[in-house]
């Protein structure tokens, strides 16, 4: 019988009225723990501490501070083989994947604990005599954190990190189909030298005790990251309340392989950024634009790349691509590729579902050709592993193709021409862009977010983050005669 994994309410480890079972989906058998959902009164007990300890958190030292987003870091960095498989287990992201996000999940802290000792302000002379200005920037309060399952401890590190380091509490509201990563860096938050209650986990349905969250007034800010529609949702609450947020939305991220680049670099580019995590990713290279010079060589290059991943149990020695996170994702993606196929396109490979011997989400990674931006395949944000080729006669009609999206979060280019990469630096319209790179992978010490549909609010992570989780004050001050 596994321990009941609680929530953490008030700085106390909580039962709560309901519980929930999380499987592995690379074998649903392997039940990792049974988790506490968290109800309206503990929401309520939580808050009100929380409103305590964010003022003591906030006059700790800057030292003190720092110590403890220190401590957080290196420790998941160590552990970051242990966590990292838990993850993969609940996730079924492979082992590597887990570990390397948990190690990067410390690396937020690590960073953000170096900012709590760059508190360096700005001043001015006031247009008055005798006047000065002193501008700082100071914690909003009680910052709800809603996070979602494809990346469940890097997306909450990298804004629970910030909003512990500017002198936030945080309530915490994890995605329910990945508890036990987020129970685990709340146990290593809540041993750490910090004020009871000024870190909470709050488990349950997003539809439940995180709409009760988004709608309290005692929270000042919410940053989450997570679909379209939830986010539309959550900015509808948080308009009224005029609550500060900052989303990070869905994308349709395209990848242009140009007529002089390397194609070796090329499909490993785009299959790395089209499959790795299962597609799962915001970032993932779901529409690859390719010169039809280059159409036929990369179409089957990628097609043999694609069919010799080894797809399987996401903790086995050797697999490449895990299972998908849940039965409804996979019914999703198995229903896009039979859409696809009604929309014309053509599916050269994979895209089926798979038989393992362990019963979980699995399917192949598929590729789909003979496609046009206007199919719905190109449109909308599928999460799955599936790439669209989209055959272009120039790089005006690739970059056009590019920007032809309501998204804006990621694109790249694979190009041994330095004019056409600085051109399309500057012209794709994404909030970030990477040049024969995948359109995934980002590091922590620089801004990340997106345009259009695909963020809203100010930007994530680096120095960015003191945007959101700061208010400014400027303070007039007259010292009078000496
Ligand atoms: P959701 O947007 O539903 O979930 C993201 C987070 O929001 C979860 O913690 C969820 O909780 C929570 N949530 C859901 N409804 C509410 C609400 N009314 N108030 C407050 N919080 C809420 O994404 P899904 O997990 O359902 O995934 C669906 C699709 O969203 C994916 O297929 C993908 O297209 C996209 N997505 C994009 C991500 C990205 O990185 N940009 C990340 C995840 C998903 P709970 O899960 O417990 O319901």
């Amino acid at each position: 019988m596994l321990d009941l994994q609680k929530n953490l309410i008030a700085g106390d480890w909580s039962e709560g009225t309901a519980t929930i079972e999380n499987r592995n989906p690379s074998d649903l058998s392997d039940l990792i723990g049974v988790y506490a959902q968290a109800d309206a009164s503990q929401l309520a007990s939580t808050l009100l501490r929380a409103k305590q300890a964010q003022l003591e958190w906030a006059a700790y030292g800057i030292e003190r501070k720092q110590a403890v987003l220190m401590a957080i870091g290196t420790e998941m960095m160590d552990r970051s083989l242990e966590l990292g498989t838990l993850l993969s287990r609940e996730e079924g992201k492979p082992i590597a994947e887990g570990k390397g996000e948990v190690y990067r999940a410390g690396q937020f802290f690590t960073y953000y604990a170096a900012e709590c000792l760059r508190q360096i302000g700005e001043n001015a002379d006031s247009v008055r005599d005798g006047i000065e200005i002193d501008v700082r920037r100071e914690p909003l309060g009680i910052v709800a954190v809603i996070s979602p399952w494809n990346f469940p401890t890097a997306t909450a590190s990298w804004k629970i990190a910030p909003a512990l380091c500017y002198g936030n509490a945080v309530v915490w509201k994890p995605a329910n189909i990945t508890p036990a990563s987020a129970v685990a860096l709340t146990e290593i938050i809540a041993r750490q030298d910090i004020p009871k209650g000024l870190f909470s986990l709050v488990m349950g349905a997003g539809s439940s005790i995180g709409q009760q969250l988004i709608e309290s007034t005692e929270i000042a800010a919410i940053s989450f990251t997570g679909s379209v529609p939830v986010g539309k949702q959550i900015a509808m609450a948080a308009i009224q309340n005029l609550t500060k947020v900052q989303m990070e939305m869905g994308s349709k991220n395209a990848l242009v392989v140009m007529d002089d680049a390397d194609l070796d670099t090329a499909v490993t580019v785009a299959a790395g950024g089209a499959f790795g995590g299962s597609g799962q990713k915001c970032t993932a290279s779901s529409r690859l634009i390719v010169h039809e010079s280059l159409h036929e060589a990369f179409t089957e290059k990628l097609i043999a790349t694609t069919k010799a991943m080894k797809v399987g149990h996401a903790q086995h020695e050797g697999t490449q691509m895990g299972p998908v996170v849940s039965a409804q994702q996979l019914k999703e993606n198995l229903a896009y590729v039979d859409l696809g196929r009604s929309e014309g396109a053509e599916l050269v490979c994979g895209g089926a579902q798979l038989d393992m011997p362990h019963e979980g989400y699995y399917m192949s990674p598929g590729v789909f050709i003979n496609t046009n931006n206007d199919m719905r395949i190109n449109r909308e944000e599928m999460f799955a592993p599936l790439a669209s080729i989209i055959k272009v006669a120039s790089y005006d009609e690739a970059l056009a193709v590019v920007n032809d999206t309501n998204f804006g979060l990621t694109s790249g280019i694979v190009t041994k021409s330095l004019a056409r990469a600085t051109h399309f630096r500057r012209h794709a319209r994404t909030g970030v862009v990477t040049v024969n790179l995948p359109t995934a992978g980002t590091d922590y010490h620089v801004p990340f977010g997106g345009r259009g549909d695909s963020s809203y609010g100010p930007r994530e992570q680096g120095s960015s983050a003191v945007e959101f989780y700061t208010t400014v004050k400027t303070a007039y001050i007259s010292a009078g005669q000496p």
